[in-house]
């Protein structure tokens, strides 16, 4: 198909970026605009993050996985323990798949922008493009942005995020939901001593967890969240709170790399979440990523789950010439998918944050105990995205 509608992907996130780089490999070259002016230098993108083995299988697709490999630091365990540091579930990170395995990656998240925008032409990448509202004609939409320039185009790709403006223009009846929760997350230069350093770690407590994973042969990363009970505590920043206080009584490497991370460093944000909306698109546009569906990071999934969006949608545009049919059957691919991974999500992060210590102690019992094939059975949920049609 000769290429003749303009389109546009607002967002360049992991979602927006392996948008972009998935058509180009498909021969539409797409403009992409984002509000921030550094891609590689805005405060997030200094923190890590996991690249499970459903989102390497997309990499693989396109051609990148040994590329973040490289540039990452492979997980082989993913270890679940108490704040006491007693094991709770232990399981293997990669994931064999019928026609070969993959594995679980974490990187910082900077490197992955970086290892997707590669793949891109200048040309194509616009920063500082904040769009401020869309407004929709009969044959196209026009994208209003900060900068004072407005562009027309045949569709855009919302991909710009929790906060998605593009969700705002094609419904804006949808709230994001408010949870209760507050993260902080840092790097750290730092070697992690055996037996944490090829496994991602996540510790619970009451209301309270911490996970942390080599990134990279010098740097570690870690996250820390805490279920607020207050709307002020939602609003803390790692200045109001004490962060080592706070996790005092957790294995002693917790409050060491809280310690090493110069505070500046330490990125604090509440956690919104968005379940999946029922429709994903209009006639000129189609949402991906955060922007449609947010859940609290409790599985690690929703940058995967951005990045399979990314994938199946750069497809359904290569295949059908109607935007509107391309995004139809878009939706129609994802949806169910999507909506199995954040349950699942949803059912493991009120469990991860029990407050109450007698909740805390059944909770860990009854971890212990779950028999490995329940085990197999959710990663098998969570990594086997299918052909990804
Ligand atoms: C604490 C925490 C830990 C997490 N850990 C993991 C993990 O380990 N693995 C995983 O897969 N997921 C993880 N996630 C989830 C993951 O970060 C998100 O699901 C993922 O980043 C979503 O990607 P996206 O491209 O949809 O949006 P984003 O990554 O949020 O990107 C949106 C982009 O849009 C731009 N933008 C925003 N508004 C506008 C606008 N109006 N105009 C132009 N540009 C705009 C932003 O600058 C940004 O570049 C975690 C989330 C949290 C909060």
């Amino acid at each position: 198909m000769i290429e003749t509608r303009k389109g546009a992907i607002i967002g360049a996130g992991i979602g927006g970026l392996t948008a972009a780089v998935a058509l180009k490999q498909r021969g539409i070259a797409i403009d992409i605009y984002d509000a921030s002016p550094d891609m590689t230098a805005f405060p997030r993108s200094n923190t890590g993050i996991i690249v499970p083995p459903n989102a390497m299988a997309v990499l693989k697709k396109l051609g990148l996985a040994k590329a973040v490999a490289e540039a990452g630091f492979e997980v082989d365990w993913l270890t679940i323990l108490d704040h006491k540091a007693q094991v709770l579930s232990k399981s293997k990170a990669a994931y064999s798949y019928k026609k070969g395995s993959a594995p679980t990656i974490a990187i910082r998240r900077n490197k992955l922008r970086k290892i997707l925008l590669d793949e891109l032409t200048p040309e194509q990448i616009h920063t500082e493009h904040r769009c401020l509202a869309l407004d929709e004609h009969s044959d196209g939409i026009c994208a209003h942005f900060e900068s004072q320039d407005s562009q027309q185009f045949d569709y855009v790709i919302g991909a710009d995020g929790l906060h998605s403006q593009v969700r705002a223009h094609f419904f804006p009846e949808q709230r994001l939901q408010i949870t209760s929760q507050v993260c902080w997350r840092g790097v750290v230069e730092t070697k992690l001593p055996r037996p944490w350093r090829n496994q991602l770690t996540e510790l619970w407590g009451m209301g309270l967890r911490f996970g942390f994973v080599q990134v990279s042969k010098k740097y570690a990363y870690w996250y820390a969240i805490k279920s607020a009970i207050t709307t002020d505590e939602l609003d803390v920043t790692s200045d109001d709170l004490n962060l080592i206080e706070l996790f005092q009584e957790f294995p002693d490497i917790v409050c060491q790399l809280i310690a090493l991370t110069p505070p500046t460093d330490i990125h604090s944000a509440s956690i919104g979440e968005l379940p999946p909306l029922a429709l994903w698109h209009g006639k000129h546009g189609a949402l991906l990523g955060d922007a449609a569906h947010a859940s609290i990071p409790n599985l690690g999934q929703g940058g995967a789950l951005a990045m399979e969006d990314a994938w199946v949608l750069a497809k359904k545009l290569a295949k059908y010439p109607q935007p509107e049919l391309a995004f139809q059957q878009y939706q129609l691919s994802r949806r169910k998918r999507v909506e199995r991974v954040v349950k699942l999500s949803q059912t493991l992060g009120s469990v991860s944050h029990f407050e109450s210590p007698l909740a805390c102690v059944l909770r860990n019992v009854f971890m212990t105990s779950v028999p490995g094939f329940v085990t197999r059975h959710q990663q098998k949920q969570l990594y086997d995205c299918g052909d990804l049609e």
